[in-house]
């Protein structure tokens, strides 16, 4: 299994210019005190998975450029790379940009279309649309208050395990028939 290396940050909320975090291992702990930047890191990893700009503590793309959330933004882009790592050690990068009101998507340099980022995004078993792939603070007491059915209604969308309950269905049938 793949792992996330090294996140390279431009200019995104906390940070200041170019910026690397990592290299990560494949279990990372991040600690420091209230206000230092900790759920922001959460933030990058969510921006360049290409999270909707409503899920990262924003209203505007744009409020994510350093300095923006005291009206004095340092630059009119940003940007956050991550730096994935196949078991084959084999890297691929997957970058956003924010320019203006909008986002570039970048693979391995190459820009491309959000389609073809949340395509790759998904070889790589990261599943933009899912949401949930990232555990954010104060969800973790509400996940494990979820009713029963709905928390497996949310286990099944994010392993993507629903696509194959018809065929598990029809297996299970065919087996208690024989
Ligand atoms: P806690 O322990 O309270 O959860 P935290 O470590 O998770 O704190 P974050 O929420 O990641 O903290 O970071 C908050 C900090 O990020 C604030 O100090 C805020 O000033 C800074 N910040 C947020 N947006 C921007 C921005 N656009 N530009 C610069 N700094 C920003
Ligand atoms: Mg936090």
């Amino acid at each position: 299994m793949g792992y996330l290396k090294q996140l390279d940050i431009e200019n995104f909320k906390s940070w200041r210019g170019k910026q690397i975090i990592g290299p990560f291992l494949r279990f990372n702990c991040i600690i420091g005190t209230n206000g230092s930047g900790k759920s922001n890191v959460m933030d990058a990893l969510s921006f360049v998975m290409g999270e909707r700009v409503s899920s990262l503590r924003v209203k505007h793309l744009k409020d994510l450029i350093h300095g923006a959330h005291v009206g004095k933004p340092v630059s009119n882009t940003a940007r956050v790379a991550m730096r994935y790592c196949s078991d084959k050690e084999e890297e691929t990068v997957f970058c956003r940009i924010i320019t203006g009101d909008s986002s570039e998507y970048h693979i391995n340099g190459l820009r491309v279309t959000f389609a073809k980022y949340v395509e790759e995004l998904e070889k790589i078993g990261i599943l933009t649309k899912a949401q949930n792939c990232l555990v954010f603070q104060g969800a973790v007491e509400s996940i494990a208050l979820k009713d029963p059915k709905e928390r497996t209604k949310m286990l099944e969308s994010i392993s993507q395990s629903k696509e194959y309950a018809a065929e598990y269905n029809k297996k299970k049938e065919a087996l208690l028939k024989a």
